[in-house]
């Protein structure tokens, strides 16, 4: 079963590359197969077994040669590992179907955020879906937990931004971030919505320090939110519980 979850993993992860690099420029995620953005050459099956014809091809477009960008594989080889670790944690249950949807879109997020500094509200959109599947089959938050998950992941970041806005004079929290958090909340309820939040804050800051101190970024860059949502979000629907049992033994014995 393991295996059968990594191939599925790898498989979705190729259509996640499809979503990232399509639904920016507005075009259709299904429709037409994939081409090089080089020669325009239709891709066959050959060309798009994930990882595996990027290796065999050494990273190059077999008609025209021109370097493939090495996020392919690594976004097939991430979605694989995360699909792998919530069937561990979860079993082949609805919760693992469910996570991962909430985990694959949050990888097609964090890699937009990265690449257009911006958050598509139709990916907002496809977790408040997904949330409220969860809602009638029941994935352990109730309807009222979801709305609770919604207001604490959403309510923080909108107070910061509001804020931040009035005491900076600048945006300190984007929209899309603010809408992201909340529709999180939403799908985990706010038991782990309060750990990814919390979460975020503490990546966040590390990240955007080691970012400054490697001067990869500088002073004024603008260093996008919805990565460290997303990893966050990931560690607190894999370890979530563990990490509150880990918290109130230690601080409240
Ligand atoms: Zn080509």
């Amino acid at each position: 079963m393991d295996l059968a979850v990594i191939v599925l993993g790898l498989v979705s992860g190729s259509f996640l590359n499809v979503c990232i690099y399509r639904i920016p420029k507005g075009q259709s995620v299904a429709f037409p197969g994939s081409a090089c953005p080089r020669c325009g050459t239709r891709l066959k099956a050959a060309d798009l077994i994930p990882v595996i014809s990027f290796l065999l091809l050494k990273g190059r477009c077999r008609y025209c040669a021109a370097p493939i960008s090495w996020r392919y594989p690594l976004v097939e080889a991430l979605t694989a590992l995360l699909m792998w670790l919530t069937y561990r944690v979860y079993g082949m249950t609805f919760l693992w179907a469910y996570y991962s949807f909430v985990i694959s879109v949050l990888v097609v997020v964090s890699f937009i955020d990265i690449d257009c500094q911006e958050i598509p509200n139709g990916l907002v959109l496809a977790l408040m879906a997904a949330g409220l599947i969860g809602s009638v089959a029941g994935v352990g938050r109730g309807f009222l937990g979801g709305l609770y998950g919604l207001l604490a992941g959403g309510g923080p970041l909108f107070i910061v931004a509001i804020v931040s806005s009035l005491m900076l004079k600048k945006e300190g929290m984007g929209g899309g971030d603010i809408k992201l958090m909340a529709a999180i909340g939403w799908c985990l309820g706010w038991r782990l919505t309060v750990v990814a939040l919390i979460l975020s804050i503490y990546i966040g800051g590390i990240i955007s320090l080691l970012l400054l101190g490697f001067k990869i970024k500088s002073r004024g860059d603008y260093i996008p939110y919805g990565p460290f949502i997303a990893i966050s979000t990931v560690i607190s629907v894999l370890w979530g519980e563990r990490v509150i049992d880990w918290y109130v033994s230690s601080f409240w014995g």
